[in-house]
């Protein structure tokens, strides 16, 4: 049997389920094809914007609890390089915030927003994997792995990094690799963090606490691939000891739960952000490296931004999935995934680079950064809210 929505979101991920919820909440007929995602131990930096957002869709209630506050970012050079940089200290504060945002488990982030998909009468889960996506002029079929079929005026594609909506769109990506490698992992530690967020800057990769509630910390250390290897494998007393070692036992005595993640680092960018029906938010978009909190972060304002323009389309009785308004998406994205894209990248490189220059630009950038107040502020807003924001990122209904 074919049945008909308005929109079809492809992948129940973070971002996919932040644009179902927020399209279905405005009344927007939304199916949300996903079957249960994998085990995630990862967590995420979800700066104020994103929180707001959360908090507009009556997400951020539900979660709240699982999460912990960061008030201040610490960025420590612990290379063993000629030229090195001063430590630098960002606090919320400075720039009139309690928090720059808020550490969360994944898997809470997740169950709040499943709870939230729940409650809405617009939104339809469908249990089933898509198999093929057909755009033609009127619409998009989709075929599901169990054999049904859907319609829709337009997909939103969150299937992540291997998308099928993508492939379906016709866009190509952009890519290249690093030589790097993430380890991620959740730990618990004698000192208490104080909201503080350390960032230790290392010649392989940064190596980074991110507050957890309690005496609870997550950690993404980014070296080269076979180091990262062979860390995922130590036992549970080795690794500890030598993440203690490695954080220079600011959060003392250190003691690593189980679930490990590995993932291989690498940047990759849509061409196009949409095309043929089809818009990509999320993972499928872009890929960055899990360097300075922007990834999901930027999945939830394509996530934000795809539900603004839906239901302005709809309240304006045009069709939401035209190519004008596909245009104006990816218009809307590209200045804010690509710059981001670009700083994450550059201070990436900067670490690896052997070239005094490089090295000699990093430190001195970070020393600006240290003295001069107003320019850190401006970064630290920049960072945290991007100069155009989507309404929902400032607290506003669609
Ligand atoms: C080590 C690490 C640390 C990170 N830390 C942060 C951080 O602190 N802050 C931050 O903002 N970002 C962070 N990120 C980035 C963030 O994790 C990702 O941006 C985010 O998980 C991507 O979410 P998504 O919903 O786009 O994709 P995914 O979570 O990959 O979801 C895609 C979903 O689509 C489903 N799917 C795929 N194909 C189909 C199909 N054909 N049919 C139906 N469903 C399908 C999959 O099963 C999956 O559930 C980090 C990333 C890494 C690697």
């Amino acid at each position: 049997m074919r049945k008909g929505f308005e929109v079809a979101v492809v992948g129940g991920g973070p971002a996919g389920l932040t644009a179902a919820i927020s399209l279905a909440a405005s009344g927007v007929e939304t199916a949300l094809i996903s079957k249960a995602p994998p085990a995630d131990n990862r967590t995420t930096a979800l700066l104020s914007g994103s929180v707001a957002a959360l908090e507009a869709l009556e997400v951020w209630p539900l979660c709240r609890d699982h999460a912990a506050r960061l008030t201040a970012i610490r960025l420590i050079d612990d290379t063993a390089r000629l030229l090195r940089a001063p430590e630098v200290r960002f606090e919320a504060a400075e720039i009139g915030l309690e928090a720059f945002g808020h550490n969360i488990e994944n898997r809470h982030l997740i169950a709040a927003l499943d709870v939230r998909a729940a409650e809405l009468p617009h939104l339809r889960r469908i249990g089933a994997a898509a198999a093929a996506i057909e755009p033609d002029d009127a619409g998009v079929t989709i075929r599901l792995d169990d054999g049904a079929t859907l319609r829709a005026l337009l997909v939103v594609g969150a299937d992540g990094r291997k998308s099928l909506c993508r492939a379906a769109a016709d866009i190509e990506t952009e890519q290249r690799s690093y030589p790097q490698a993430a380890l991620t992992l959740n730990l618990g530690h004698a000192r208490a963090h104080n909201g503080i967020s350390t960032e230790f800057h290392t010649e392989s990769g940064p190596f980074t606490l991110v507050p957890l509630p309690g005496l609870r910390s997550s950690l993404v250390c980014v070296v080269d691939p076979a180091e990262a290897k062979h860390l995922h494998a130590l036992d549970a007393p080795a690794l500890s000891a030598e993440i203690e070692r490695r954080s220079h036992s600011i959060l003392g005595k250190i003691a690593v739960e189980d679930g490990r993640g590995l993932f291989p680092l690498g940047v990759e960018t849509a061409q196009s952000f949409a095309r043929n029906r089809i818009a990509l938010v999320g993972e499928a978009a872009h890929v960055i490296p899990p360097i300075g909190a922007q990834g999901l972060n930027l999945g939830l304002r394509d996530a934000a931004t795809i539900g603004e323009l839906v239901v302005e389309a709809r309240r304006d009785g045009s069709d939401v999935g035209s190519s004008a308004l596909l245009a104006r998406y990816d218009r809307m994205r590209r200045a804010d995934v690509t710059s981001r894209a670009f700083a994450v990248d550059a201070l990436n490189r900067s670490l690896l680079s052997d070239f005094l220059p490089v090295q000699g630009a990093r430190g001195f950038g970070l020393y600006l950064l240290d003295r001069v107040a107003p320019l850190r502020r401006a970064v630290m807003r920049e960072g945290v809210e991007p100069a155009a924001q989507p309404r929902l990122m400032r607290g506003e209904a669609l």
